[in-house]
């Protein structure tokens, strides 16, 4: 990989998300040398990527490049590659470019969808994980209603504008909502020749709430909103398969689709390497201490989505949001430098910020520790934090001008199918 040996220790880091960024800027100027493999060369703000998918803004202003976090500091190394596995027993990992010595290992992984073995649905379903995949998203959205346009047989059509959407979490219910204000404002300007009425937009959550983690009120409220907008919400129905034309549950509902969104899980993206002991089986998250070092090893953390921190509080680890991963990341950097130095390590205490999340125009939900609001306040509130956590000047400058201009306008510009998605292609990553 052409990174010399020095004489300060090595600290690999893998994975350059919201835990891997922050730890590599704790470390910045440390006495460490500091090595960051990610597989894109660029930080994916993911909280925003149904923006990406539903045409409000463009993929550029939701990334930032790696190399330019921490491209002003020494010792510091970006290469893109794969990790493939690691081999703790001679300190090293395995990636798609070859191998790599490190003193410390820290695995920043994050999560990945959650198919729950059903390879039906990871085949014909549409993840958002990935800006290459709300592209992805964007494009058949679009690539549906040209085709709706064409079509002659009535079914067909149907199928074409029936847009189903699984998982009834943040991400679910912000895809819903931005669709059905599209449904509104633009596709009825857009396509003058299609009867826009027909298309339906329908959200399907397993449990009896949408945004089931958050507070009763904000559940109540997110489902007001969204069946304000004419969302269909299908509760307390589990969806079994999708055959790429027909999704079937364990009810009796049946919906023909031609496009399926699949926001209803994640797990954690565990390396090849680690004894089978440290994985949480179901979750697919790594077994880390109070510390985040790897359960059974000296010189191996897991931080983010990937760790697994159960305690008393959170007997199951922290929820896989952005904040339990950036202070995880920060905390680590301290420790790191303190266990140099010999001095005594901290446990993680996390900071609970609270949630939120927007379904529209002047419409969000938010559950700060000791307050909750809905409406237009909550929504304010949700662009500014949204906006302030972005990484990069101009990804804040152009994101805050986008907004504005969508809000005045009406308007989501980015709505182009600049590489066609093949539904018999589908991309994995
Ligand atoms: C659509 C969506 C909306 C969300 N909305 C919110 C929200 O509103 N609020 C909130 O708090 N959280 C939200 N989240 C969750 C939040 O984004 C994650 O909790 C957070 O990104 C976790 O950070 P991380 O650093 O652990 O992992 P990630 O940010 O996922 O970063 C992991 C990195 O590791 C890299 N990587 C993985 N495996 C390998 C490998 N083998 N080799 C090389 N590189 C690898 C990936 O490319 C990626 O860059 C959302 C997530 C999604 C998908």
């Amino acid at each position: 990989m052409n990174i010399p040996k020095m004489s300060i220790p090595r600290v690999v880091i893998v994975g350059g998300g919201f835990a891997g960024v922050s730890l590599s800027k704790g470390l910045r100027g440390k006495d460490f040398q500091v090595v960051l493999i990610d597989r894109h060369n660029y930080h994916t703000f993911q909280p925003l990527l149904y923006q990406v998918a539903t045409g409000g803004l463009e993929p550029g202003s939701i990334a930032f490049p790696l190399r330019k976090t921490l491209n002003d500091v020494d010792n510091y190394y970006y290469r893109m590659t794969e990790v493939l596995s690691v081999d703790d027993a001679h300190k090293k990992i395995v990636t798609t470019i070859g191998e790599l010595e490190y003193d410390i290992l820290v695995l920043a992984t994050g999560s990945k969808t959650n198919y729950f073995g059903n390879k039906n649905i990871e085949k014909h379903s549409m993840a958002m994980k990935t800006i290459p995949q709300s592209l992805n998203i964007r494009s058949l959205i679009l690539e549906n209603l040209e085709e709706a346009l064409l079509t002659k047989d009535l079914s067909t059509r149907n199928a074409l504008m029936n847009f189903v959407i699984v998982g009834g979490g943040p991400t679910g219910v912000e895809l819903a909502g931005a669709l059905a204000e599209m449904k509104k404002d633009i596709f009825q300007k857009d396509y003058p020749d299609l009867d826009i009425r027909q298309m339906e937009i329908n959200i399907i959550e397993g449990s009896s709430n949408l945004l089931d983690a958050m507070s009763a009120q904000s559940s109540k409220k997110a489902e007001d909103f969204l069946a304000g907008l004419g969302v269909n919400i299908w509760k307390e129905v589990i969806v079994t398969d999708y055959d790429g034309k027909k999704v079937k549950t364990n009810t009796d509902l049946e919906l023909n689709t031609e496009i399926v969104i699949w926001a209803a899980g994640v797990e954690g993206t565990a390396m090849k390497g680690l004894k089978s002991t440290c994985i949480v089986e179901r979750a697919k998250r790594i077994k880390v201490d109070a510390f985040n070092r790897v359960e059974g090893y000296d010189s191996v953390y897991a931080i983010g989505d990937v760790a697994s921190m159960a305690s008393e509080v959170y007997p199951r680890g922290h929820a896989m949001m952005a904040q339990p991963a950036i202070q995880q990341g920060t905390l680590l950097a301290k420790n790191l430098v303190r266990e140099r130095k010999g001095k005594e390590l901290i446990a993680f205490k996390y900071n609970d910020k609270g949630s939120m999340a927007t379904i529209g125009r002047n419409k969000a939900v938010v559950d700060l520790p000791n307050w909750k609001f809905q409406g237009v306040f909550a929504w304010i509130v949700w662009m500014f934090v949204h906006l302030f956590s972005l990484i990069g000047v101009r990804n804040k400058v152009v994101v805050f001008f986008n907004w504005v201009y969508n809000y005045i306008r009406f308007d989501r510009e980015t709505r182009l199918i600049v590489r066609p998605f093949k539904k018999r292609d589908k991309e994995s990553f």
